[in-house]
């Protein structure tokens, strides 16, 4: 028999099979013998009481009989046949990978070029970003394989879950060797120590059914003849004739945005959202998140999410990242933008958030039209790179007023809050250094007074949170794509260029991992109709 039951129990009886099992059997009515196995099918923490943390879970139980494998079988990757039609995919982030390979599930021959390096490789231009603040402009946290995603966070939540198949995002990153856990956790997560292997077996699998992912590998123009797409040139003089072509290449590919316009290609600007990334100790948010002096070992490190409506501006947090780090996210020498990532055990004694402000296109117009001697912008209103202008103005400004190299700058949380530059800084993740600075000569007043106002309400929320022990570094200004690359909404294609599939986050349609890849694989699934 196999029965479901729904539990509330106590963190360390989750974390004990033993107990669960215990619990199990009580509560289906059964002796703890003839419980053969379990799935855990969903886990959830309820934090509210100030007395007691629970776990939520539902459980598949399997009582006297032999327990079956969460997954029959593995999803299937065949072998392409020589004919395959191929599809030509310009990124490998999550979009570029997840179209490649559902692309082999349905019978087409994905060719990913990817501009940066392998993980491995790309591994070594971190390290000397993080330890000597150099960016290599091809190779960093946005640039190489698996994209923005291989080194971030790796958390797995969505709210776009009307755009795909979330399960099976999540199914095959279990398949490419993420943990169970990612299946049944409310908030699923990966870690940047784990990711790496995940893509790398990824693009493995791709490979071995006859598609290619070529590295440094960097589109750089394309052939078009009557509207239509016909090849694809990369930087290196190499020409790939071009049937469809799935444009994956995330929101820092400026150079992308910028050979549409010149080619006249249509783009639009993007509201995006700016600000800061926040850091406090993980032991003042677990306390006024679990309501106690010292988390329990069975419990996570705890997360929040914030917003807050400060006149008619939206202020909220972004990518929050329990026992994690700040990370040096800039794709060129000469600006400043911050992130952040934690590995799998979420083991670091720091807590991270981005704090950001929506920006729409006349606030951003109007504030750098009275900025504009100083910001020595071109200034066409109409421009639809005027977003990204704005959004590169404030990462330059941020370096800046930063430390030299990476030293991003910075201020603790109250000072920030009441226009002072702090006299000294706590001890914090990020690697390359901070330099303490007044961020309202970094920030537009706009951003800089919403977010103060934003961390005071965000205080009166949670106790504890408004405080010195914490810092505010900037920028975290790539939160989203600042341009829209636009597609038809039958055909997903351009509206001007036939067999140009604009994907993933760059082009405005994805916003993270999973929405990105289930964008990818909803354009591998309209080109295989077409191909048909
Ligand atoms: C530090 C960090 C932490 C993050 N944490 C999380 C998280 O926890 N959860 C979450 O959901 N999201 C997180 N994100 C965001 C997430 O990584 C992105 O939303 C996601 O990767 C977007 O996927 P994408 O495929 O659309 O674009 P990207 O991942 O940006 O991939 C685009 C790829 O295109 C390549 N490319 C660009 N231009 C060219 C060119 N001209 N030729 C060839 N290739 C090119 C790039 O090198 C890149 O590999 C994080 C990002 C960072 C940087």
């Amino acid at each position: 028999m196999q029965k479901t039951i729904q539990l509330r129990v106590k963190p360390e009886e989750a974390a004990n099979a033993s107990s669960l099992i215990s619990i199990l059997a009580a509560a289906i009515g059964q002796n703890q013998a003839a419980i053969s196995g379990y799935h855990i099918l969903k886990q959830s923490i309820d934090a509210r009481s100030r007395q007691q943390v629970w776990i939520n879970l539902s459980i598949l139980a399997f009582v006297n009989e032999s327990p079956s494998n969460r997954f029959e079988e593995n999803l299937e990757f065949p072998i392409l046949p020589a004919k395959a039609k191929e599809v030509i995919i310009i990124g490998a982030g999550p979009a570029g990978l997840f179209a490649a390979l559902e692309c082999i599930q349905l019978g087409l021959r994905p060719i990913v070029l990817e501009r940066g390096k392998d993980v491995r490789s790309r591994r070594r231009d971190l390290a000397k970003l993080n330890k000597e603040g150099i960016v290599n402009p091809e190779s960093n946290y946005c640039f190489g394989e698996g994209g923005a995603g291989t080194y971030s966070d790796g958390k797995l939540y969505t709210r776009s879950n009307k755009r795909g198949s979330i399960e099976k995002i999540l199914r095959l990153f279990y398949q490419f060797g993420a943990d169970e856990r990612i299946l049944y956790e409310a908030h699923p997560h990966i870690g940047t120590n784990k990711l790496p292997h995940i893509i790398t077996a990824m693009r493995e699998q791709i490979e071995a059914s006859g598609g290619k992912v070529l590295f440094e590998k960097k589109l750089v123009d394309f052939v078009i003849v009557d509207g239509v797409i016909k090849e694809t040139i990369t930087l290196d003089g190499d020409r790939y004739p071009t049937e469809a072509l799935i444009l994956a290449t995330g929101h820092s590919a400026r150079d992308i945005f910028v050979l549409l316009k010149e080619k006249e290609i249509l783009i639009e600007a993007k509201p995006f959202a700016l600000g800061v990334r926040v850091e406090h100790p993980q032991s003042i948010i677990d306390g006024i998140q679990y309501h106690c002096a010292l988390r329990g070992p069975d419990l996570p490190p705890a997360s929040y999410s914030l917003v807050e409506q400060v006149s008619d501006r939206g202020v909220f947090s972004f990518c929050m990242c329990p026992g994690g780090i700040i990370a040096p996210a800039a794709t060129a020498p000469g600006e400043i933008v911050v992130n952040g990532w934690s590995p799998s055990k979420r083991d670091n004694p720091y807590a991270n958030s981005g704090m950001v402000v929506q920006i729409d296109l006349a606030t951003a117009a109007a504030y750098l039209t009275k900025i504009k001697a100083k910001s020595n912008l071109s200034l066409n209103l109409n421009d639809p790179l005027l977003l990204l202008e704005f959004q590169q103005f404030v990462e330059k400004n941020a370096f800046e007023f930063g430390g030299g190299k990476q030293v991003a700058p910075a201020a603790r949380l109250v000072d920030f809050c009441t226009n002072k530059t702090s006299t000294n800084l706590p001890d914090a993740s990020y690697l390359p250094g901070l330099h303490s600075a007044n961020l309202a000569e970094i920030l537009p007043n706009f951003v800089h007074h919403t977010l103060q106002e934003g961390f005071k309400a965000f205080g009166k929320k949670m106790k504890g949170y408004y405080t010195n022990d914490a810092i505010v570094v900037a920028t975290e200004s790539r939160t989203s794509s600042p341009v829209r690359i636009p597609r038809d909404a039958d055909t997903y294609q351009h509206p001007q260029i036939k067999n140009l599939y604009p994907c993933g986050e760059g082009a405005g349609y994805a916003g993270g991992i999973v929405s990105a890849a289930m964008d990818g694989q909803k354009l591998a699934q309209i080109i295989a109709d077409k191909f048909k």
